[in-house]
Order: C-alpha cells, then structure tokens, then sequence
C-alpha cells in the first residue's frame, strides 16, 4: 500500500522515496525528489549508489553539500522545461513551498500524474507558474494533505508574516526601551520559512544564526552575498534577532505549543554573556557603543500545526497560540508552507483529476479527499466506452 504512493504508474520511478533494499532497488530506473526536507529525502546519504537522482538544482546543491550524496547521482532540471526520461515527459513546477520544491508532472503516454510532494496552493499561478496544468487532463494527483481538514483555515502567509513582523516592529515603535532589551528567537526548519527571514531583511534586520544554518542559506542562494554579509551573522553578540532550529523552542502538535522555557532562560543568559565579552573589547577599542542588557524573550514559532478557530485564554483572533512565564512569551503563528483546506479544495476544483491519492495521512483525515470534485464524468465516459466495445455477450 505504502509504494502506491511513491511509483509512478506505468514508469520504473519512485518520488521521494529512497529508503529501500538493494534488492527492491533494482526495479527502479529513476529517483525523483520534490524538495529537501528531511521526511521526503530520507534514506539518501553518502553510500547513495542505485540511480540518478532528478530535483531542481537548489535541492542538487543541498544534497550535494550537506547530504554528501555523490554528485555523479544528481540530475538537476530547471521548472517548467520538460525533459524525457524512459520516453516519458517529466516537468517540475513551482511548488510554492520552501526553497527547490517542485511538483513533478509525468506524461508517460499511458495517463498523466502530477506529484505534488509539499505545496501551497496560489490561485494566481494557474494561469502563469502552472498553465500546464490547464493543458492536459490528468488521471491522479497524489496531494500534499497535511492539513486536509477543515478545521485548519489558517491565513495567507502574507498575513502571517505581516502579524510576525508587527510583534517586533510595535515593539521598536511604542516600547523603544523594552525593544532594545528583548531577544527574539524564531523557530524554522533546516529550509523553509525563507519569506519570514526576508521580511525581516526588507525591513533592515540583521540576524544570527548558527553555523549549520548560515551554510544552508548560502546553499539555497536566496540571498546575494552582499545581503548574507550585511544581514546574517554567525556572532551572537550582532544581533537580538536569532534564527534557532525548529523544535527547540517548543514542540508543535495539532492545535497546541507545548514551549521549553528552560531552553529560552539558557539562551538569554548565553545572548547577554555574549554582549558582555563583546561590550568589554568594544570598551578596549576606541567606539563608544553600548549594547544593552536583554531582559526578556520574545519567541516566534511559525507553523500552521498551532491554527485553532476558537478563542479562549490561549488563543487570540489571529489564530496564534500564547505562552508566557516570567518574562519569556511564546506565540504559535499559523505561518505554513503547506495548503490550508480551502487552498486543497480550489486546487482539486481546478484540476479535476480522475483520482487523488493523499501522500499524508493523518487522525480524522478523510481517506477519499475531494471525491465530488473529481472527474466523474470522464470516469463514468471512459467506462461506457470500454463497455461498449466488449463483447455483447461478454458484457458484465
Ligand atoms: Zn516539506
């Protein structure tokens, strides 16, 4: 059941699935990977010998870099040129997700499937990024479903990203005092969130973050390496804006934010021991600047896990989880980089294939999404014709 979800029909290629046997690899013509994020791209590796490895080149680049996969297996390919592998036309399209996602469309003359790995649906690509998609009619779509319920109806990320902003930039401008003396620290993944970061870019920040992660963004080339200079600082003691590693700040299930203040409380004291060493060579040197002590923490975890409708005492109009103690504050943004449910639904709508195949299955998601949308009518059409060119007499 579980390669249903990864082999292309009528095609020796698997997506984002590499954790297999010698012996079941053989079978296998192609690799396919939507996007470097560690539950799609598990199992590759530096040992990594059973076949070419097609991505974009943002993913080619990480695998290469920070996986250690030989580059020998690695097929980079541009969006939206199609290509020929095995005699089907494969073409990658914009994922709208995190930096080299894309959806894999394979046309393999037998029927036409679009994988779609992690996405974010954008009505406005349809007609531009996605205007293949008009062109063809396809038989399954195996869909990102993470959040396939229709209880997650979180905001755009614009909306989110302008909520996460306010949290810093009202603080700069009614509580300048309180600003100069917090430490922010935002939670993101190894990639992903990359719109955030630009934000704070667009809006003069400067931020650290670890040497790990600093490799990764310039992997991803984001950024020119004028901005990574003049924005990102591998120092502690640059900035009170952190970019932190996801999970560290708290543990995001479905509808809640379970935060760990002691990892918050370790971090102030590291962020202002790093000031003081720095303030003390400052004082050596002939500048006369002062960094100030940080007094509080303002932490920010961006994801769609934490969107619940109802208020109450944990859960503001903006849909964001609230923690405090002392004076540490968590808040869970409903920033996601997946499809809310809305999104999945205008998405199918549009398409209309003959069958979707959920490529995540979670608890009281259904199993059949968007059956009402689907392509009855060619169903129906495609089995009448069979029908009718049977035998009469072998007719069921
Ligand atoms: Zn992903």
């Amino acid at each position: 059941m579980k390669d249903i979800l990864h082999f292309i029909p009528h095609t020796r290629f698997v997506v984002d699935s590499f954790v297999k046997s010698p012996d079941s690899v053989c079978n296998i013509s192609a690799f396919f990977l939507t996007h470097w994020h560690y539950d799609h791209y598990r199992g590759l590796g530096p040992t990594f010998s059973y076949g070419p490895i097609y991505c974009s080149p943002t993913t080619a680049r990480l695998l290469e870099t920070i996986t250690c996969v030989d580059p020998q297996w690695l097929v980079p390919k541009q969006l939206n040129e199609p290509f020929i592998v095995d005699q089907v036309k494969v073409t990658f399209l914009d994922a709208n997700h995190c930096p080299g996602s894309v959806m894999i469309l394979f046309q393999t003359g037998h029927g036409n499937y679009l994988h779609t790995g992690d996405m974010r649906f954008a009505a406005d690509w349809k007609y531009s990024k996605w205007k293949v998609l008009n062109e063809i009619c396809l038989d399954t779509v195996y869909l990102d479903t993470t959040y396939c319920h229709k209880k997650f109806s979180f905001p755009s990320r614009e909306t989110t990203i302008r909520h996460i902003l306010d949290k810093i930039e009202q603080n700069r401008h009614t509580q300048p005092s309180v600003h100069r003396h917090t430490l922010y620290v935002i939670a993101t993944y190894g990639i992903g969130k990359e719109r955030i970061l630009d934000a704070l870019v667009q809006n003069g920040y400067r931020m650290y973050c670890g040497p790990d992660k600093y490799r990764i963004i310039q992997c991803l080339e984001y950024w020119d390496s004028q901005v990574m200079n003049e924005y990102f600082s591998t120092d502690p003691s640059e900035s009170p804006i952190w970019v932190v590693g996801w999970n560290r700040i708290a543990e995001s299930v479905p509808g809640r934010l379970l935060p760990n203040f002691e990892v918050l409380e370790e971090w102030l004291h590291l962020a202002n021991n790093c000031r003081a060493t720095k303030q003390r060579r400052l004082d050596h040197g002939t500048t006369n600047c002062s960094l100030p002590v940080l007094q509080q923490v303002v932490a920010l975890v961006p994801t769609g896990w934490t969107w619940r409708q109802k208020n109450n005492n944990n859960n503001n109009n903006q849909g964001e989880y609230f923690h405090s103690k002392a004076n540490m504050y968590v808040y869970g943004i409903p920033y996601s980089e997946h499809s809310n449910y809305e999104e999945l639904h205008r998405f199918i709508a549009w398409l209309k294939p003959q069958q979707v195949i959920p490529t995540v299955m979670s608890k009281g998601q259904p199993k059949h999404p968007f059956s009402h949308l689907l392509a009855e009518t060619q169903v129906k059409k495609a089995f009448l014709q069979k029908w009718l060119s049977q035998d009469p007499h072998t007719r069921g």
